[in-house]
């Protein structure tokens, strides 16, 4: 009989993975840090996490199976005036943006909480809430950038390939069995390891997101009013905004870098803060 080395490579591969996710659901990622895996690890995950190692179809075929799970767990908010708004001004910001040659979907998820975030292969979802909190078009126009932004830089992609690796993610996403995709899509969204940003890739976020509305002509300057308006419901009302730290802190130096990048930034006039069609959205959600 012949010895099929690649299914035993398979069925430890496998059951490494098994492991690993087990490890990850029951210890909870938080535990799990850079730092405790000692400098050598470290130096050696933040080699891999620059490198750029998914192709462009792998990485929508990852980002659609998330979609559809993500999908089955959340409303969405379907008031064509506000979804065709958000969807305009997203693929106004993706036509600027440092990776416009893949599609974006942008979605509005009918929820109260002030969220936005960013799945990869290009999904990006607004929450109802985000776009009540926002006093001007300038502000959710770099809220978008932002999130465009962790796109732009794989953020997610570049944290799962360190936590799980390079060949079990690439191996999993190209086999014909969905299946695993899905189970491996539902434990990562389970455990919340999508939106676990580093401030290096906060900051990356950040000087994309204000360079890009400045490239569509939007003002940058709703960078920092964004913050401002968020400490401020800070205070007010704590709690709409837990996931939104939790995966977004607001440090003073992002205010400080957001606050540099724009100084630098040569000087152009008509750009603008708002629009007409804000105003319509805002009136239509009040
Ligand atoms: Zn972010």
């Amino acid at each position: 009989m012949k010895y099929d080395c690649s299914q035993s490579v398979k069925a430890f591969r496998h059951a490494f993975l098994s492991i690993w996710t087990a490890f990850i659901l029951t210890f909870n990622v938080g535990c799990f840090s850079l730092n405790s895996m000692g400098q050598i690890g470290s130096s050696v995950l933040e080699e891999i996490s620059d490198i750029n190692i998914f192709t462009d179809e792998e990485e929508l075929k990852f980002g659609q199976a998330f979609a559809e799970q993500h999908a089955r767990e959340v409303k969405f908010y379907t008031d064509p005036i506000v979804t065709n708004y958000i969807n305009n001004l997203g693929q106004e910001l993706v036509k600027r943006s440092k990776r416009n040659n893949i599609p974006y979907t942008f979605n509005v998820v009918d929820s109260k909480e002030i969220n936005a975030y960013a799945v990869p292969g290009g999904f990006i979802y607004i929450n109802l809430g985000l776009i009540h909190a926002v006093e001007t078009e300038s502000e959710l126009a770099f809220v978008i950038g932002h999130e465009i932004g962790h796109i732009v830089g794989q953020h997610s992609m570049k944290r799962l390939t360190q936590i799980y690796g390079l060949e079990i993610l690439k191996q999993i996403i190209l086999d014909e069995d969905s299946n695993k995709l899905t189970k491996l899509v539902a434990d990562i969204l389970a455990a919340g390891l999508l939106f676990r940003y580093s401030r290096d890739n906060e900051r990356e976020s950040d000087f994309y997101g204000v360079n890009n509305v400045y490239d569509t002509g939007i003002s940058p300057e709703g960078g920092i009013s964004f913050f401002e308006t968020l400490q401020k419901l800070q205070r007010r009302k704590p709690t709409a905004l837990e996931k939104l730290i939790s995966t977004h802190p607001i440090h003073s130096e992002r205010i400080t870098n957001v606050r540099n990048q724009i100084n630098e930034l040569p000087k152009k006039s008509g750009l603008r803060t708002n629009s007409s069609r804000f105003k319509q959205v805002k009136r239509r959600i009040r």
